[in-house]
């Protein structure tokens, strides 16, 4: 599943390529075809990401909620002499700009909603590192604070904090050298404080990039490593009994939660 840096960016190309001007709205697929309707020939005011949910607003505040889920993903290509190429596959929603086109398949959520609906969406999640507002950052170490389940949970819990997907988890947690397994109740407001801060400098490295990098250049091995490439991007994630870079003991992994943790017993306390 795509984690929150992707969201973004793909809101800032909306709005960068399709914003201002009368788009031709569809479903080729046809299972968003009475909402695209009423989109259709309108254009895009903004598009906004909270986490991993989208949402693009159109004239007369009409708002689509798109979540990715696992499969969903957007493809964009261009209009040439006039022409959109034919959807690929089962596309819910396409956008067609003078000279570009977005298609949108397989995502969980693809609604029409109103104002007062995505409001109460980004209500029910957890504070946006990628859009940090005022209390954002006292408000995430309470909701660690307050709770008894393991802090490699919590940061997964997107009622906790919205973006971070599996790979920022654990990445974030071995910057900060906190167990995943210590209890939220338990680690101190000092520590999920910098965790908080490290998430925002990672996940806007993400957004920039396109691509996560989590070490550091200085911790990075000289050259890539055979059979072991993540070492050039990631401390621990995907390093299954390959040495910490840090202090050599070898990476732990645990299913938890449906999903692999990765973790190095000896950095993280
Ligand atoms: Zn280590």
């Amino acid at each position: 599943m795509p984690e929150g840096h992707v969201l973004h960016r793909l809101a800032n190309r909306l709005k960068k390529d399709f914003r201002g001007q009368a788009l031709q709205v569809s479903s080729p697929q046809g299972r968003f075809a009475e909402s695209a309707q009423l989109l259709d020939g309108t254009e895009i005011v903004s598009a906004h990401a909270h986490g991993k949910h989208l949402f693009i607003e159109f004239e007369a505040a009409r708002f689509v909620h798109i979540h990715l889920g696992l499969y969903g993903k957007w493809r964009f290509s261009s209009v040439v002499e006039g022409e959109a190429p034919d959807p690929i596959g089962q596309v819910r929603l396409r956008l067609v700009s003078d000279s570009e086109v977005a298609d949108l398949s397989g995502p969980t959520r693809c609604a029409l909603v109103t104002r007062d609906e995505v409001d109460e969406v980004i209500a029910r999640l957890g504070p946006d590192p990628l859009d940090p507002q005022e209390g954002d950052r006292a408000r995430f170490i309470n909701e660690v604070r307050k709770r008894r389940r393991a802090i490699g949970e919590l940061v997964m819990d997107q009622s906790v904090v919205a973006g971070p997907g599996n790979i920022y988890r654990a990445e974030s947690l071995f910057r900060v050298g906190i167990s995943p397994f210590r209890k939220g109740a338990n680690t101190s407001r000092t520590r999920i404080g910098q965790l908080w801060d490290d998430l925002i400098v990672l996940m806007e490295d993400g957004v920039e990039t396109g691509i996560i990098t989590t070490i550091d250049p200085e911790d990075a091995p000289a050259e890539l490593i055979e059979g072991d490439a993540e070492a050039s991007r990631f401390y621990v994630y995907h390093r299954t009994g390959r040495p910490c870079v840090v202090c050599g003991t070898p990476v732990s992994e645990q299913l938890v939660a449906g999903r692999r943790l990765f973790w190095c017993s000896h950095c993280q306390r």
